[in-house]
Parts: structure tokens; sequence; C-alpha cells
């Protein structure tokens, strides 16, 4: 019997919905897909007690890298609709677009992010469970994900609907648990789902329950609700998507027994969790309940803070709800402001740079003594590259024990005259450089050309064709300065027309240069997902950053890259504007003042996009004289610029980030 022990448990605890019994095959012999079963029972045990200050975590979205980070393995063979799909490529080398696609074997991620804010969630996660804290998340199985971006021609993005299989997704399992939730058109049921999130060391795990509409007996409308991602385009949609996540966590989470101290609202999508919990309460006790409740925002764009009308939120939500509503989130206009609501019903709140809560000072004053910042991170064992790992673990008198304390990267100075070190941490760079070379094949890249790369959301602010404004200036720096190559990708909402137009514009220019290929390459890539960000932000030379400050809440694409010493090209904005007094790479552009937040519309194109080709200038020359076509000068000051990104990579992970959340946010050490 001992040997059961876990498994027995394990099912008391966890109420799997295993009707044809092909969970089994994979939850046996106390391993659950290929991990250890006894962490999941500890977890799931501790949840329950009293007096344990659990955390509820609410996001919207989690990109949790579980294609490549602590992949669970399943018996059954990996289902096709869950293996990445093919993407094009888009360059000025048409001849291998029209014959090549990418292709990568491998599982897609779990489909439940668009971005850096899931990312962000994700990342925060896992450091829980490296922690070992006893946390829970709550997110939302997105039936058809975010969305798929497929380029047509050089006419634009075309976003195609993402089709995956949960059911075979190794690792997730449904529950028999359902959800009931109340809304005045019809009642809405919802499926728990579960994933575990393991700790580095796989002792530990967070549970990620997910929730998903998408059952019987629910109305083909309501079965909707969690199908994609940030449905924009029908407000009752993306009120009720809300809806589902903070009605729906609350009721998953007394459904499951779990005795949760603080709820964590990661962005004020969850704000509706309140709603639920303060319920029948009297109002001294709705007062007291706002110390269970914290909150981040993670936005300074206008378009980020999210409002309701009170018509439009009476046509779903009960009476009491409503008012709850217009007592702390009705703004001065009349509608009700999600961002608004989280302020007044949290008792900690938190920007998420410096600069952040500069601008949240501006936007909301009442709150300038309340609002703190804790600066994102990026959790250092999913992005660090095995190369760098490899590298840190030769340097043990240095780097004692990384893993566990990844702050420890900030003792990289001390092998600034290091030659071995130097050398070392030179070929672990071109080693990263010479996979995405290969990735990139049909592309003829190479690992001795300067190669700088954009990715991530297409947005105006971060104004994404700013390096191709001028291209007959590009042109000239290519041919004069040094050959280049530049790699471009990113994914526009559907709904953001302007978006569109950046696309358009950046494949439209690429389509148009007739510059010597041999100079200057330019290459598109279509579907930037997370396993496309861990392949760019660690394998290129320069990690480009340009966004028009301040709408940058923080950015952690470049925090990856400084973790693979990969140097930064970078407006000052974000978490960048707490770095600039390193010398991590170039900045660049335009600064805002410090007690204004300036006009998001005029984006400055013309005098950044100066500033920033001076900057390349620079960079190419210093790279030429430290790689001359193979042979490296270990002396150069490259090299102490690539040291200098994994001094600054020990303060911008989710290590220091968490240590912050607990002593400022959660309040529990
Ligand atoms: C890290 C990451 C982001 C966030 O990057 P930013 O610098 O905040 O833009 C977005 N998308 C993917 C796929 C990522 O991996």
């Amino acid at each position: 019997m001992k040997n059961n022990s876990f498994i027995d448990e394990f099912y008391s605890l966890v109420q799997v919905d295993d009707s044809d019994g092909h969970y089994a095959k994979d939850i046996k012999d106390n391993v659950y897909f290929g991990m250890p079963l006894e962490a999941i029972v500890e977890a799931e045990k501790r949840l329950r007690l009293a007096n344990q200050r659990c955390i509820a975590y609410f996001s919207m979205e989690y990109g949790l890298a579980t294609s490549f980070y602590n992949k669970l393995s399943s018996q059954l063979p990996l289902n096709p609709s869950n293996k990445l799909p093919e993407n094009a490529v888009f360059s000025n080398y048409r001849v291998a677009d029209y014959f090549f696609a990418l292709h990568q074997n491998n599982i897609i991620d779990l489909p439940i992010y668009s971005g850096g804010l899931g990312v962000l969630a994700g990342d925060t996660v896992k450091t829980m469970a490296d922690y070992n804290l006893p946390a829970v998340g709550l997110g939302i199985l997105w039936n058809s994900g975010y969305f798929r971006q497929k380029f047509w021609f050089k006419y634009g993005q075309a976003p195609e609907k993402m089709h995956w299989d949960p059911f075979t997704y190794p690792g997730l399992i449904p529950l028999k648990n359902r959800i009931k939730i109340s809304l005045k058109p019809e009642d809405v049921y919802l499926r728990l789902w579960k994933y575990y999130v393991y700790s580095y060391k796989h002792d530990s795990v967070v549970p990620l329950i997910l929730l998903d509409s998408n059952i019987e007996p629910n109305s083909q409308r309501a079965r909707q609700l969690t199908d994609q991602l940030y449905r924009s385009d029908n407000i009752f949609l993306k009120l009720l998507q809300r809806v589902m996540l903070g009605f729906g966590g609350v009721g998953a989470l007394t459904d499951l027994g779990y005795n949760i101290d603080t709820y964590h609202l990661n962005e004020g999508h969850a704000v509706f969790a309140f709603i639920a919990k303060a319920r029948g309460l009297a109002k001294d006790e709705v007062e007291n309940l706002k110390n269970k409740f914290v909150y981040t925002c993670h936005t300074p764009v206008e378009a980020g803070h999210d409002r309701f009308s009170f018509d439009d939120l009476n046509k779903v939500l009960k009476k009491e709800d409503t008012d709850t509503i217009e007592r702390f989130g009705k703004e001065r206009s009349g509608s009700a402001n999600l961002t608004l609501l989280s302020m007044n019903i949290s008792s900690a709140m938190n920007a998420v740079s410096r600069n952040h809560s500069r601008v949240m000072h501006i936007q909301f004053p009442k709150y300038k003594d309340q609002i703190q910042y804790v600066t994102n991170g990026v959790h250092p064992h999913t992005w660090i590259s095995e190369q760098f790992k490899a590298l840190f673990e030769k340097f043990p008198a240095i780097f004692p024990n990384f893993l566990a304390n990844p702050m420890i990267l900030a003792k990289a100075i001390e092998l600034k005259a290091d030659a071995s070190f130097r050398a070392q941490l030179w070929q672990a760079h071109q080693a990263n450089k010479t996979d995405l070379c290969k990735f990139l094949e049909k592309w003829k890249l190479s690992k001795d050309l300067f190669t700088i790369c954009w990715a991530r959301r297409v947005a105006a602010y971060k104004r994404p064709s700013l390096i191709l404004h001028d291209i007959n200036r590009l042109t000239r720096i290519a041919q004069e300065v040094g050959p280049l190559q530049i790699i471009l990708a990113g994914k526009a909402h559907p709904n953001d027309n302007l978006g569109f137009t950046y696309i358009n514009e950046m494949l439209d220019k690429v389509d148009k240069l007739n510059v010597d290929y041999d100079k200057l390459k330019i290459i598109v890539l279509e579907n930037y997902d997370i396993s496309l960000g861990k392949n760019l932000t660690s394998s290129v030379d320069v990690w480009l950053n340009n966004p028009l400050p301040p709408f940058e809440a923080s950015g952690t694409s470049g925090m990856k890259a400084i973790l693979n010493g990969v140097l930064q090209m970078s407006t000052v904005d974000g978490w960048v504007a707490e770095a600039t007094h390193r010398k991590i790479g170039a900045f660049f552009g335009y600064q805002n003042s410090a007690d204004s937040v300036g006009n998001e519309s005029d984006l400055r194109m013309n005098e950044d996009s100066e500033e920033l080709y001076r900057a390349l200038e620079n960079m190419i020359s210093l790279y030429y004289k430290t790689n001359q076509q193979g042979k490296v000068d270990i002396s150069s000051d490259w090299i102490d610029m690539m040291i200098e990104c994994i001094c600054v990579a020990g303060q911008f992970n989710t290590y220091r980030m968490l240590d912050q959340y607990k002593h400022l946010i959660w309040k529990i050490f």
C-alpha cells in the first residue's frame, strides 16, 4: 500500500474526469506526466489548510513556455493539432520565401497567452513554485487560443483561428468540478481544468486552474465565452470574459476548498473576483475584504483601462453586484472603470517599473501615496540558454549555485579581466547564433554578420517600423558602415487597425528593397510566439526596443536578451530607464518630462529614427572591430558590455521581483 500512497491521495484530492482512462496512463506509479506526484499532493493539501496565507493569483493569460521549460511527457503520441504550425517568412530574399517555410517539430506552448502580460504571469507562477509558496493561479482555458498570424503576401496580416486539443495536451487534465455563474440573461456553467506548474527542481508545484465554458448544457453563446483571448469586437463578450475570470475563479476556489488569504489581481481584468467575494457582506465587512486584495497595473496606455457603461453592466449582472461596482468603480464620466475599481478595492497596489509608477502618479494623483512599483522580471531558468547555463556552471567560484540564486549573476563583473571567461562568453554566444542561422538556414544568415532583432507585439507606441523609417539611410549604413542582418516579428491584435497598417508597411518596405542581399538582409517572421521569442532573445547580437516613452510600462524581452549576453539598443522607457547607468548597449531617442504623460499619437518617427541610425552606426562599427570575419578581439568593449548585461540580469529577474512582492505587496515576510 505504501508505494501507492500518493496516487490514492492524489485521486482523493483531485477529481480527474477520466471516463475513458487515458489520463491514468500518465498518472501512475507516483508519477504525473513524467514529474513527481508527491509535489502535487503536498500543494493540494497545503492549499486546504487554514493559516497558510495562501495566494490566489488571477490573470487573463499565462505564457508558460511549456514546450521547452519543464516539459511534461505523455505516453500518448503527440496530437498533430498540438504541433507548432509551419510558419512562412517574408524577406528581401524572396526566392527562399517562395520555396521554404519554417518547420518546428515540437509541441505548441499552452496557447492561453497573447504576449508580455501572459509571459509575466507565467514567469511569476513558475517563480512561486521555485519559492515553494502556497499559491494557486486562476486563468481561462482559451479553446481557440489567441490567434494565428498568417502573412498575406506583402499585404499584411491575416488573422486565422487557432485550433488545438486540450484533451491530449500533456499535463493538462479536466476535472469533474462544475461552477455555476448566475447572470441575468442565463446561467453559465464552467468546467475546471488543472495544469501543474513545477519548480525548477521539480519538488514543488503551483496548480493552475483554468476555466472553460465550452460544455453542456451551456447555450452556444455561452460556450463562446472562453473561446478566444481578448475578443473586443463585442462589448458583452469583452465584459463576460472578465466576469468569467473573476466570478468563475472565486467559485472554483470555493468549490475546491482552498483557503485563500490574498487575492492578487494581475491587471484590472480580474477585478470581478472582488465583486463575487463582496456578495452578502455588510458595508464594514466589504471594507475589511479590501485587506485581502492586491492589484498590479500593467498599462500606462489609455486604451488599457477597461471601461463599461452601467447600462451594459445592468444587462448582465444582478443589482447587488452593480451596486458594489458603482460604489467603488464609477468615474466622473459615469462609466465603470476597472482600473479605478481595482485601486479602490485593494490594500496594496503597484506599477511595473519606476517610470510606470510616475505615469500612474500623474494619471491618478489621489492614489499617489499608495501606488508603489515592483519592476517586472523574467524567470531565469526559462529564458537562459543551455549554452549560458553551462558557461556559468564552469565558474562556480563566482556563481555558486546560481540556479537557486540568480541574483549572483551580478558578480559577473569580477570576471571582466578574465580572458578565459571572455573567450568562452563569446563562444557561447556564437554557438547560440549558429543555432539561429541553422534555423533560418535557407535565408543564408551568417554568424559573423551584425544581427539585430525587433520582436514584440505590434502596437503604435512600440513603433515597429522605426528601423525601416528611412530605407535609403539604412541601405547606406549597410553599404558604408558594415553589412546588416535584421530580424522582425510580431502580431497585431486583430481589432487594432493601426497595428495592421504597421505590418503592411513593414512587409511593403521589405518588398521594395533592392539592395545587395549580402549587405542587408531583412527577415520578417510570421506568428511570433514564445518559442520564437526564446530563440531570438538568446541568439542575436543586439536587441532593439524603441517604444515612445513613457508608454511602455516595463517590457521584458530585453531582460531575456541580457540574460544571454545580448546587447541592448533602446529608448529610455519601462525597465530600461532603471538600467541606463549601466553599459549594456546604446540608449537613444525622445525622453518624456517627469511631470507629463505626453502625447501617445505623436510618434516622433523622424527625430527618433535619426537617433536610432546614429546609434546603429556606432554599434555596427564596434561589432566589426570585435568580430573580424570570425576572428574575435577578446579585449573589445563589446565583450565588456556583454558582461555588464549579465550583471544587470542579476537584477531584472523574477527572483528579485518576487522578493519585492513578498515584502511590499503580499506582506508575507
Ligand atoms: C517576452 C515576450 C513578450 C514581451 O516582450 P516585450 O518586451 O514586453 O514586448 C511578448 N511576446 C512574447 C512571445 C514573449 O516571449
